[in-house]
């Protein structure tokens, strides 16, 4: 794919709860060191897992913005084992 970016890369491949941590815990990085911007989400970044594991809500949404210009919804389904990984317009 033509310019396809390593920082916001989505894996091709069926995913589950691990990727979604692994993710967010990347991405965080990413975004103390600029690389990523956090736009909003339904908990603060900081205490993101804390958050979840209080399963007030039953999906829980967080939107990034890459440095290449592509903006990323992140989703966690508390019932499900698959996350929510995708490109937004
Ligand atoms: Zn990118």
């Amino acid at each position: 794919m033509k310019g396809e970016c390593k920082y916001c890369k989505i894996p091709n491949r069926e995913l589950n709860h691990n990727d979604y941590f692994e993710k967010i815990s990347l991405w965080r990085d990413y975004v103390s060191q600029g690389i990523f911007k956090f736009v909003k989400g339904d908990t603060s970044l900081k205490n993101l897992e804390n958050e979840i594991s209080n399963e007030d809500k039953y999906v829980y949404y967080h939107y990034f913005e890459c440095k290449c210009g592509k903006k990323i919804k992140i989703g966690f389904c508390i019932r499900s084992s698959v996350p929510i990984i995708e490109y937004i317009k």
